[in-house]
């Protein structure tokens, strides 16, 4: 049984890591176990920016978007010599182990710890992407694609009034996930995504087609590692001759108040890597698959590439 631990969030933020969090420091804690928070991420641990919390430091945090320790980007945490002098800043508080809430890289820093120093470590993926391979869900997709949805019909509205293309570029790193689950769930026309190649000449002679037709407006859903919205947006417009615009949707997607999914996900998660951690586990991630929380290797988190499941891309062909 470990007898202090530490927490952070890492990388970008997504709505949820709150949640996540507070149940990593309040399960801790009623275990009897000293639970350190460390602020700004992995820099924060570097600059030895940590605390010992108590449960209210956790309070009136899971109904919020962002992360209350802050996140960081750090280049440092990427050289063996930061990841040991971190080490050392855990050592000299007595924190025996360190939960890790973010991202793919994030949780690659994380597994790197763990190997070079044999310090336990639990991740749970904290990312609005849902890239991280092992789990069905990461912490914050859920809320960003309710934002995306709500993005989407407000420009229904205008796209049909003015019969245009309307293109709307969405997050996803190198991920089509947010855009494919977005682009179904709001009725998109064309969804494109990095995981499907796409003819862009042949959508724009359907485009013309259905237009002539009398089809009032046309939806495109891109994904940001399918290519620059603005760039497919100019070439529709260049190709079809329909009047066409652009909305680059940007940082709205990672902000906002967690859906219920997105507290109770990261509830559930933050609760089983205290436990593991606690118990002296490590290099294991948390997630889900078919909507139970299971166990997947840290490394094998972060060396597997996660697939779209084929499945969304055959439904947004049939249902467009
Ligand atoms: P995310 O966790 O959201 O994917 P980043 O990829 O920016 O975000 O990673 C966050 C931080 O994790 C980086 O600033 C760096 O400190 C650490 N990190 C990322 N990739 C690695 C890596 N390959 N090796 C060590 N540390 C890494």
């Amino acid at each position: 049984m470990l007898k202090s631990i530490a927490v952070m969030t890492s990388g970008g933020d997504s709505p949820g890591m709150n949640a996540a969090a507070r149940a990593v420091v309040r399960t801790a804690l009623y275990e009897g176990v000293t639970v350190w928070g460390i602020n700004n991420g992995y820099h924060g641990l570097l600059e030895e920016d940590m605390f010992e919390m108590q449960s209210k430091d956790v309070g009136d945090i899971i109904q919020r978007g962002g992360t209350f320790l802050g996140t960081a980007r750090c280049k440092r945490w990427t050289t063996p010599e930061g990841r040991m002098q971190g080490y050392k800043n855990l050592v000299d508080r007595g924190i025996q182990g360190l939960v890790v809430i973010g991202g793919d890289g994030s949780l690659r820093g994380a597994q790197l710890l763990s190997q070079e120093t044999g310090i336990p470590i639990v991740g749970l993926p904290g990312t609005i992407d849902n890239d991280v391979w092992g789990s069905d869900y990461t912490i914050g997709c859920n809320t960003a694609a309710n934002t995306i949805i709500d993005a989407i019909n407000k420009l229904r509205d205008t796209a049909s009034a003015h019969r245009r293309v309307v293109v709307l570029e969405v997050m996803g790193r190198n991920s089509g996930w947010l855009a494919m689950v977005s682009g179904i769930s709001g009725g998109a026309e064309y969804i494109l995504v990095p995981e499907e190649e796409f003819d862009l000449d042949a959508i724009c002679a359907e485009m013309k087609e259905s237009y002539e037709k009398g089809k009032r407006y046309i939806l495109v859903v891109v994904a940001e590692g399918a290519g620059s919205g603005k760039e497919i947006g100019d070439q529709i417009a260049q190709k079809t001759g329909i009047d066409t615009r652009v909305s680059v949707l940007g940082h709205i997607q990672r902000g906002g108040s967690p859906s219920v999914i997105d507290r109770v996900k990261a509830s559930q998660l933050g609760e089983q890597a205290a436990l593991a951690i606690i118990s002296g586990l490590s290099d294991i991630v948390f997630g889900f698959h078919r909507n139970n929380v299971v166990a997947i290797n840290l490394h094998d988190a972060v060396t597997n590439k996660k697939v779209l499941n084929p499945e969304y891309i055959h439904l947004a062909k049939v249902l467009a």
